[in-house]
């Protein structure tokens, strides 16, 4: 409880630091849906990039924007703000989404969500960090291209 209580003190005054993106707190890149931010194509991408799922600045896609798991109302009365604490969990919108991934890209956002509630947010995001590093350069594999953007290692593929 207390790692959420951070988390949110951390929200409150997101905008004010928030125009250096890549340097926003880890926790805010990790959407309600377990998408980590952090490794998709909008977020790594150097031109009109997207500043994540829940830093609510200027820059983020519509389609992000309006998403109907941000907004739901579901999830604003869950004191997490991620979707496994949802009474409905997981419902027909995040399984759809689930599939999509797991089918397009070999991503779960389900089983994302299993590791944030059974291990925690913090170790969640270790081991983001450890599955989508690129060896080669340091930065980070892209979920959707299936490569490093940096550094277009093609032998670091995950597709
Ligand atoms: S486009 Fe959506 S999933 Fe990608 S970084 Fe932005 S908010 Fe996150
Ligand atoms: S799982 Fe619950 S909180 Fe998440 S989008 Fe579905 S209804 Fe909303
Ligand atoms: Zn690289």
């Amino acid at each position: 409880m207390k790692r959420f209580l951070i988390f949110f003190t951390f929200s409150d005054n997101f905008h004010s630091f928030s125009m250096n993106l890549f340097h926003q707190p880890k926790e805010q890149l990790i959407a309600p849906c377990g998408m980590n931010c952090g490794i998709c194509l909008a977020f790594l991408r150097t031109k009109n990039n997207c500043p994540g799922c829940r830093s609510g600045a200027a820059g983020q896609p519509n389609y992000c924007r309006r998403c109907i798991i941000l907004n739901c109302e579901k999830l604003e009365k869950t004191s997490s703000k991620f979707c496994y604490e949802c009474d409905t969990f997981p419902c027909k919108r995040l399984k759809q989404l689930d599939k999509r991934y797991r089918t397009k890209y070999r991503m779960s956002m389900l089983e994302n969500l299993a590791e944030i509630r059974e291990l925690g947010l913090e170790y969640f995001i270790k081991s983001q960090e450890e599955k989508w590093h690129c060896p080669a350069c340091g930065g980070s594999l892209c979920v959707h291209r299936g490569f490093c953007l940096k550094c277009y290692d093609k032998k670091s593929a995950i597709h």
